[in-house]
């Protein structure tokens, strides 16, 4: 993907309750464009271990961490420091928010941003610090679906379109059925 760095922040993981639609989340960042996953929450390894074996196979392996605390680390991000010692823009979704479609155009693309998602319970301070605060429409439903829409709308088509070189599974396209080649197979043969 060109552009800045795209970091996709989940807040308030919890183990036992998330671990699918989080790795959704997850699949979802790594499919349209985001360059980082990061976790807040309780600590989840294995989810981190099978988002591994993911970029493995399919290519295009998406740096995952753990950020224990939240809040700290978005005030950074948007004061201080978004990994190269300058502020970042952090765009947080909520069904409060305003009208995402209407907020992307004012959004600076030169510098990296951090689109932040909800978990069972956000803290106020999120939306202090978030420039932006952005709704997907103004109705409770999925964080899976607000941030595929807001990848697909920041990213424009080549969102959905995302290959990556290093796979050793490729889906070829197909209006039939499955077409799948298997790098490493083919290389055995
Ligand atoms: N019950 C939680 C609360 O009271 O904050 C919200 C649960 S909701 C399924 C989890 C996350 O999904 C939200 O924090 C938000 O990031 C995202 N989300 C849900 N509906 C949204 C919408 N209409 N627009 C943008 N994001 C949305």
């Amino acid at each position: 993907m060109t552009g800045e760095r795209v970091d996709v922040l989940r807040l308030g993981y919890r183990l036992g309750r998330d671990p699918r639609i989080t790795t959704h989340l997850a699949l979802v960042s790594r499919a349209l464009g985001a360059d980082r996953f990061l976790l807040s929450g309780d600590e989840d390894p294995k989810m981190f271990e099978n988002l591994s074996s993911v970029g493995n196979r399919f290519g295009g392996g998406m740096e995952c961490e753990h950020v224990k605390g939240p809040v700290r680390w978005l005030k950074r991000f948007v004061e201080d420091d978004a990994g190269d010692g300058k502020p970042g823009v952090a765009i947080h979704l909520t069904m409060y928010g305003e009208p995402f479609r209407e907020a992307i155009p004012r959004i600076r693309r030169d510098r990296p941003i951090a689109v932040i998602v909800g978990g069972a319970k956000v803290p106020g301070e999120v939306f202090k610090y978030s420039q932006y605060n952005v709704a997907v429409g103004n109705q409770p439903h999925s964080e899976v679906a607000a941030l595929a829409l807001f990848l697909d709308a920041w990213h424009g088509e080549s969102a959905s379109e995302r290959t990556f070189d290093d796979a050793r599974l490729i889906i070829d396209p197909s209006a039939n059925g499955k077409s799948v080649r298997d790098l490493d197979r083919l290389e055995e043969e």
